[in-house]
């Protein structure tokens, strides 16, 4: 199953109207972080992130070349370009997502900006086997399954590269699911979570959920079913709050999933965290880095740029480039999702 063209207009209007919250030029969405709190948020994700990217280094994983699929504000994208000598590609639907990097990089003392690209995840504009590292925080919940970006991220992940995804939700079962709420809880909120009923009673993700951004949590069995092109992928499950955590390797058949983990995971939710090392027989061709790009539309590598727009050589396409972003989405849907840039 795809996300839809409203899901996809929905997550372009939304993340550009909260970008300019984070910005700190208006304030729309009183329960979602403001541009104060949005710094911290993202300083904790860098220092999170960092412990995650030294311990992949420590392991022999080369980070680069990098692909980042839903990178937002590109901090940890920025952090593999600024601190872990990695090039590579910091990839979001959102425009204003992405033009935004900059800001935030030096906000944070990260000195480099990745190279940015406007795309869809369901149709990365890369040529298969292309990257050592492809990875993604947070993102595959904003689809209606994770299946076709999975299946993309391993496409262009070279033989012998990576993938990684991390802080992607497990689906609670004992959830009433009264009403949405937002990142900022309101006094009645802030008394049901003291009682601890309201992770029970009510879902996160208000603010998202009224432009018709998908915040969806996925059964282990979906995930199971997602990932078996995964084989050897080691995966950690966790519940939310307390429990037991659990490590296996997919083998393909029914993950071992002990009681008690299932059990808490079905009462408060989860996360899970995959590791994926994608066997072949290729070595990846050191290319430069633009030598990567592919047409979204007819899928061929004959893209170049010329003045400040790319063609394509084979079928004619042309993108643009806005604020040094690459937008590489095909056409019909760039035309839906940003008709400003047509004119
Ligand atoms: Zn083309």
């Amino acid at each position: 199953m795809r996300q839809t063209q409203e899901a996809k207009i929905g997550e372009v209007l939304f993340r550009q109207k909260l970008v300019n919250q984070h910005l700190g030029k208006d304030r729309l969405f009183f329960h979602e972080s403001s541009a104060k709190q949005i710094r911290n948020i993202l300083k904790e994700r860098v220092a999170s992130s960092h412990k995650i990217f030294q311990d992949l280094s420590r392991s022999k994983i080369s980070l680069s070349p990098f692909l980042e699929v839903g990178a937002e504000k590109c901090q940890r994208s920025a952090l593999l370009a600024s601190k872990f000598n990695s090039t590579g590609f910091a990839l979001d639907l959102s425009l204003e997502s992405l033009k935004s990097a900059p800001f935030f990089a030096k906000n944070l003392g990260l000195k480099k900006v990745p190279n940015l690209i406007c795309a869809d995840a369901e149709n990365l504009p890369f040529e298969n086997n292309s990257f050592s590292f492809v990875f993604a925080f947070e993102t595959l919940h904003h689809f209606p399954t994770p299946q076709k970006v999975l299946q993309e991220m391993r496409r262009v992940t070279a033989d012998f590269g990576y993938v990684y995804f991390s802080e992607e939700p497990i689906k609670q079962d004992l959830n009433l699911k009264l009403w949405r709420r937002g990142y900022n809880l309101n006094s009645i909120e802030k008394i049901l979570k003291k009682m601890l009923v309201l992770p029970f009673i009510s879902k996160i993700g208000a603010a998202e959920n009224q432009f018709g951004v998908l915040e969806n949590e996925f059964s282990t069995k979906l995930w199971e079913k997602s990932l078996k092109d995964f084989i050897g992928a080691s995966i950690t499950i966790e519940p939310t709050f307390w429990g037991p955590k659990q490590k296996l390797i997919n083998t393909g058949k029914r993950w071992p999933i002990n009681l008690a983990t299932r059990l808490t995971i079905s009462i408060e939710g989860g996360g899970i965290t995959v590791l994926y090392k994608k066997s072949g027989t290729e070595q990846r061709k050191k290319t430069k880095l633009t030598d990567l790009l592919r047409c979204p539309l007819c899928k061929k590598l004959n893209i170049t740029r010329f003045k400040n727009k790319i063609i394509c050589k084979f079928c004619r396409a042309r993108y643009p480039i806005v604020n040094s972003v690459y937008v590489l989405i095909e056409p019909k849907l760039r035309k839906r999702l940003y008709p400003n840039l047509e004119k």
